[in-house]
């Protein structure tokens, strides 16, 4: 076998498609000149540029995410810092306070309340309605 470099000339050092090559940039003329899609080192043609698509599409939903998780998060912290400043502010008597708080039992469940005035409620037209209007002169009632 011949040890000489098939492009240039020089003494082949890398074997390669029978040849031996001087260096990378020889195996790359090569290549070229004889329409050969290397298989090693990286991926050819469509299929690299499809993976790339499809990573490309998974890092910007990453992105998305973490960027909706960031908003989401920042808002659930300034929603909670903002009720500890107004707790103490309420607690020291600097902010009017709401005239219409209703004091409930340490045991008040939310829950449990809602299923007790569920099981009392009868649905009929007569009680939607008068239930409509309820909320509309309590409505009336709190912010007049
Ligand atoms: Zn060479």
């Amino acid at each position: 076998m011949v040890k000489t470099d098939p492009i240039c000339g020089k003494r082949g050092i890398i074997e390669a498609y029978g040849h031996y090559f001087c260096g990378k940039e020889c195996i790359s003329i090569y290549e070229e000149k004889y329409n050969i899609k290397r298989e090693r080192g990286y991926i050819t043609g469509a299929k690299s540029e499809k993976w790339y698509r499809e990573k490309t599409f998974l890092v910007i939903l990453g992105l998305i995410v973490i960027k909706a998780l960031f908003v989401i998060i920042s808002a659930i912290i300034i929603a909670i810092v903002t009720g500890l400043i107004y707790q103490f502010l309420d607690k020291k008597g600097l902010i009017e306070s709401n005239e219409n708080v209703v004091e409930i039992n340490d045991d008040f469940l939310i829950l449990k309340d809602i299923k007790k005035r569920w099981k009392e409620h009868r649905f009929s037209l007569v009680n939607v309605k008068n239930g409509v209007i309820d909320i509309i002169r309590n409505h009336e009632l709190i912010y007049k």
